[in-house]
């Protein structure tokens, strides 16, 4: 079905991590090279770079121009994923290299991690189970009170589709919900903060659910932390790069935030070793979309995408 006009099947480099049946299901359907990591540059691919039309990568995937450039026949970038912030897209649309990602399948299962981080962040849950596994509970007695998230107010940066879930559920838990976008939404009932400061000083628990990239580097950083305050929760479903974690480790030494639960980070797999040692955090490795349904319904999507292309049919989603 995806067979070129000389009935050969277009040639695609897939990325991983992506699920092991969606690879299986993409062999099928196009002539396969897999890359364990971006980084890597095997024989198997430096010998087809020529022969390469297609890629299919997780979005945080740091596809450069420098990456793209090596792929002369490069035509479609299908992201595994809604953020897409891995790829340099300027340099796509330079060179009419079409970009998709997989909105919507993976809201839901975002938003629940954010929920399940607000949660456990709040009401020590992750720290409970750490207590009485080292059997401190016989030893100590009852772990110290946590905080309910009632009557709380979550302040949303990057309100849009995850972010309208994630508001669902908090409130569901009681919470009020405020928010932080580049632009004020005329859709929704929530209070509208013109900056992440202004979000911070307002609310209670700080959740980001924004895209990553240039745009938003560091843009919760120690003046926002401040803002945030010793009762102040930060926690992140966004990207890492959102965060300044040398900022963030600093307010959490200092007491000066009362704890965060982070699913992403700058440098991923490295996390600071630093956020190691407070009891007050809980830390997810990038796994908010990670449940197999989901991971499915995101793998089908992206060879969707490539399928249209393919076969000369527009993208179902589209990005460049
Ligand atoms: P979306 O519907 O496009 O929502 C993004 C929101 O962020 C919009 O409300 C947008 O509003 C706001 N925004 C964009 N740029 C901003 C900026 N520079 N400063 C402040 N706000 C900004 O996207 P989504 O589907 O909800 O996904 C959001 C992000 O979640 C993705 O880009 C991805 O990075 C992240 N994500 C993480 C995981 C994970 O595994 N942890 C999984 C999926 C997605 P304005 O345009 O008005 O600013």
């Amino acid at each position: 079905m995806s067979e070129s006009s000389d009935g050969a099947k277009p040639c695609v480099l897939l990325i991983d991590p992506i699920p092991s049946w969606i690879v299986d299901r993409a062999r099928d359907l196009f002539d396969l090279i897999v890359l364990p990591h971006e980084d890597e540059r095997p024989a198997e691919f430096l010998d087809n770079v020529d022969r390469i039309l297609g890629i299919a990568m997780p979005g945080f995937a740091r596809v450069n121009a420098a990456m793209m450039a090596l792929m002369p026949n490069l035509q479609i970038a299908a992201c595994f994923g809604v953020g897409y912030d891995g790829i340099d897209v300027s340099y796509a649309k330079q060179h009419g290299i079409a970009v998709s990602n997989t909105p919507e399948v993976l809201t839901d299962c975002v938003a629940d991690l954010g929920m399940a981080l607000t949660l456990a962040t709040l009401r020590k849950v992750v720290e409970g189970d750490r207590y009485v596994r080292a059997g401190r509970w016989r030893s100590e007695g009852i772990l110290d009170l946590s905080h309910s998230p009632r009557g709380r107010c979550l302040g949303i940066v990057g309100l849009g589709r995850i972010g309208m879930e994630l508001a669902k559920r908090a409130e569901a838990f009681g919470m009020t919900i405020a928010y932080y976008n580049r632009s004020e939404r005329d859709d929704v009932p929530y209070p509208y903060h013109a900056s992440a400061v202004a979000l911070a000083e307002a609310c209670d628990v700080l959740a980001l659910t924004c895209p990553g990239g240039a745009a938003t580097l560091n843009l919760i950083n120690a003046e926002v932390l401040e803002a945030l305050g010793p009762k102040g929760y930060l926690i992140n479903i966004a990207r890492g790069s959102v965060v300044d974690e040398a900022a963030l480790v600093q307010a959490l030494s200092a007491q000066s935030i009362a704890g965060a639960g982070l699913d992403v980070f700058a440098d991923e797999p490295m996390v600071p070793e630093a956020l190691f040692a407070f009891e007050n955090v809980v830390l997810q490795p990038h796994q908010a979309s990670a449940t197999v349904e989901t991971r499915t319904a995101m793998g089908n999507l992206t060879i969707d995408n490539l399928l249209a292309h393919f076969q000369g049919r527009l993208l179902p989603n589209k990005v460049a």
